[in-house]
């Protein structure tokens, strides 16, 4: 299993006053004060005993947010983790899955160390999915809605049209991005035994220091994924994050008001950097995925590394002149473009 395993490489983690991280996506505002408290309150109480192997408490609050019972939710250490689980419980070796070409890298590392055979489906021009290209897939699909780096966002009929088209298969939509974009698929998960809907509290919730990251599916799917996790580790949660979660997920009103202000600022962002002469993907996501016809991709983001702003740069085509940009605070984005100018001003 080594020699066969290619590991993701994360964007950089530098930890520094004078930083301007905008390359991982995370979130520029703290998490809810609520988990802090919860938090606190936990660590005093009880951390001398293991957490529920069961995450039952954890498992209702998810499911309170979608009307669904705790039996339609796993929760993993990071979507990473359940990512990975999923891979293991749905996805067969000699059976070949599908997904795009251009995504979340983790899904070939994951297909290569497990020993799925996978295909690739190339992006159409403007960088949406070819829906049907998602058809009839020999071992399952997985893709993210929205998609990243792409930034774009796939209607809840193509999703619906994905999942008809791959009976008694599992496709599986990564929705680490959903809460900055239109609508979720957990809503379609009463219509069909095989969809898995897998999101995270990284993103909207501040939380990706916590790593906790869930799947919604009907009982079964959600079984599979149990008898996995308890092969191999059963106390996935610890008694910190279960509680901060937990909080982080009941803070609705928190959440909303922090989604909104970045989509906010993701709004002045785009049009700032249109007026600067990029191309912006219209994004539904955190982030802004963009480039400029007459200034090279990888050299603006190594000029702003040299000026200590970090941003994301994926060296492969068809995208190896795109920019992925996380959606800071307001203050973060105007020191942002005060560089970028800057970097453009010196080439
Ligand atoms: C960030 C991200 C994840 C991982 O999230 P964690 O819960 O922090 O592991 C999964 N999928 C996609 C598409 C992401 O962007």
């Amino acid at each position: 299993m080594v020699q066969r395993a290619t590991p993701y490489v994360p964007g950089k983690q530098i930890d520094g006053v004078d930083i301007l991280k905008l390359n991982t996506n995370e979130n520029p505002y703290p998490p809810s004060p609520k988990v802090i408290d919860a938090i606190e309150t936990e660590m005093k109480a009880s951390l001398q005993l293991y957490p529920s192997p069961t995450v039952d408490s954890l498992r209702e609050t998810v499911g309170e947010l979608y009307d669904l019972s705790a039996d339609h939710v796993f929760v993993g250490n990071g979507s990473d983790e359940v990512l990975a689980f999923s891979f293991m419980a749905f996805f067969e070796h000699g059976e070949e899955i599908v997904f795009p070409k251009i995504t979340y890298s983790f899904y070939e590392v994951y297909a290569t160390l497990f020993d799925v055979p996978y295909k690739l489906v190339e992006l159409e021009r403007d960088f949406t999915i070819p829906v049907e290209q998602l058809f009839q897939a020999e071992g399952g699909v997985i893709f993210p809605n929205p998609n990243a780096p792409t930034s774009l966002y796939m209607t809840l009929d193509s999703v619906r049209e994905v999942i008809e088209q791959n009976p008694n298969k599992v496709v599986i939509v990564d929705e680490a991005y959903v809460d900055f974009a239109d609508k979720s698929a957990v809503s379609l998960i009463n219509d069909y035994d095989n969809l898995l809907v897998i999101q995270t509290t990284s993103k909207s919730r501040a939380l990706a220091g916590l790593r906790v990251g869930f799947a919604l599916g009907q009982p079964h799917l959600i079984d599979a994924l149990v008898r996995i996790k308890d092969s191999m580790n059963s106390y996935t949660i610890d008694r910190l994050a279960l509680v901060g979660a937990k909080a982080a997920i009941k803070d609705v009103y928190y959440t909303r008001k922090r989604v909104d202000q970045i989509i906010e600022t993701r709004k002045w962002a785009q049009e700032k950097l249109r007026e600067m002469g990029f191309c912006v993907l219209p994004s539904q996501t955190n982030f802004l995925f963009a480039e400029h016809y007459s200034y090279d991709g990888a050299i603006l983001q190594e000029k702003l590394q040299e000026m200590n702003v970090l941003i994301r740069h994926f060296n492969v085509p068809p995208i190896e002149n795109y920019l992925r940009i996380t959606i800071g605070t307001d203050e973060q984005m105007t020191q942002f473009f005060e560089k970028l100018q800057q970097a453009m001003d010196q080439m």
